[in-house]
């Protein structure tokens, strides 16, 4: 089976990490996860991942409380390098090699991001999953995912929701709601649908960078998007 993209940005929330627990990391569902990226790695799709850290601590939440906003995006960002550990792990139980590179300094844990060491294991067929978002507060990991998959030079940005792509309305609200197959940057601007936060998405359309709207916990979702199948929304140029 031919493949479309041939170097992917994958965004991850940090929810999707949590399955249907309350916050944290289900082991099953990153191991399913994995094994999606694992199927296409194997078919020679060369991948990036952009984890988030929601599931374990987000500066703008009520967990922050009254905290500074930089110190409590700092924790965020802390938060996305454990989820980003924990996806290494699994992807090497999976013997898929795997690379996490921090946009903080923790040498202890992770190497500090370098975008040619990023691209070079790329081209090796080694998974990289860049951690800590942009490495810097007032920011989100949708930012860091449109940032780092147009350094690298990624064909498409593939962001995984929980919702199975971009809809004419919130289809959790209103059952007449329909998927759009492919969208164009400037619709979702004019009838106001949100794909990914207005950084991100002002970036993605700067750098032509298109993006898949899609749900990763459709089985076999994954594989379905690279292969150019109707699966998720295209937000397109
Ligand atoms: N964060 C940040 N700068 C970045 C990326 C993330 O300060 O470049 C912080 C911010 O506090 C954010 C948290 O890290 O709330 C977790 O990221 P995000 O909310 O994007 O995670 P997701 O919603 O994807 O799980």
């Amino acid at each position: 089976m031919s493949v479309k993209y041939k170097r992917i940005l994958l965004k991850l929330s940090g929810e999707a990490l949590m399955g249907n627990d309350p916050f944290g990391i289900n082991r099953d569902t990153i191991m399913e996860i994995v094994g999606q990226v694992k199927e296409i790695a194997d078919m020679g799709v060369q991948v990036g991942v952009v984890v988030g850290g929601g599931n374990i601590f987000r500066g703008v939440s009520a967990q922050a409380g009254s905290m500074d906003r930089a110190t409590a995006d700092y924790m965020g960002m802390m938060a996305t390098v454990m989820n980003a550990l924990a996806l290494k792990d699994a992807f090497e139980s999976l013997g898929q090699p795997a690379r996490v590179q921090s946009a903080l300094s923790m040498q202890q844990i992770a190497e500090t991001y370098a975008r040619p060491k990023a691209i070079q294991y790329l081209e090796e067929g080694k998974v990289v999953i860049f951690a800590a978002g942009t490495g810097n507060p007032f920011f989100t990991t949708d930012t860091a995912a449109a940032l780092r998959g147009a350094e690298m030079n990624c064909d498409i940005m593939l962001k995984a929701t929980n919702v199975d792509g971009v809809y004419t309305a919130d289809p959790k609200k209103d059952p007449a709601a329909t998927r759009y197959q492919t969208i164009t940057f400037d619709e979702a601007i004019i009838k106001n649908l949100k794909v990914m936060d207005a950084t991100a998405f002002a970036l993605c359309r700067e750098r032509k960078l298109n993006i898949v709207v899609f749900g990763i916990a459709k089985e076999g979702a994954l594989k379905r998007v690279v292969t150019g199948e109707d699966e998720g929304t295209l937000v397109h140029i």
